[in-house]
């Protein structure tokens, strides 16, 4: 088996093996002190600062054009439906792009 970098990945910085990490922790959290257990060997690590940076910009970015097209389709017809389906859009493209972005982004750094 091909010997992984420890450091620098996806994986655990701590001992290369995956870190069974969930892709809901790629989404932006208001607590910033995140702190994640390495499933291989209990290591403590978070993600890197550049991964929470894009996180964020990723679910931005979409974010954009889904808000354009709900305030240019939304008005009039039946409000409340519209607004519930629109606010479902909205979430879905945050959440979304902001997993894609972080996922492909994704580096972990140990824990201090
Ligand atoms: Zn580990």
């Amino acid at each position: 088996m091909a010997q992984q970098p420890p450091a620098g990945g996806r994986n655990c910085p701590h001992c290369g093996e995956p870190t069974g990490l969930s892709l809901l922790a790629l989404l932006p959290a208001p607590n910033t002190d995140d702190d994640f257990k390495c499933r291989a060997c209990g290591g403590h690590f978070k993600l890197a600062e550049r991964t929470r940076l894009w996180s964020l910009g990723g679910g931005l970015l979409p974010l954009l054009p889904a808000i354009y097209l709900f305030a240019h389709f939304s008005p009039g017809r039946s409000g409340a439906i519209t607004a519930a389906a629109g606010l479902v859009v909205v979430l879905l493209s945050f959440g979304l792009g902001s997993i894609a972005a972080g996922w492909l982004t994704l580096r972990l750094e140990p824990k201090r």
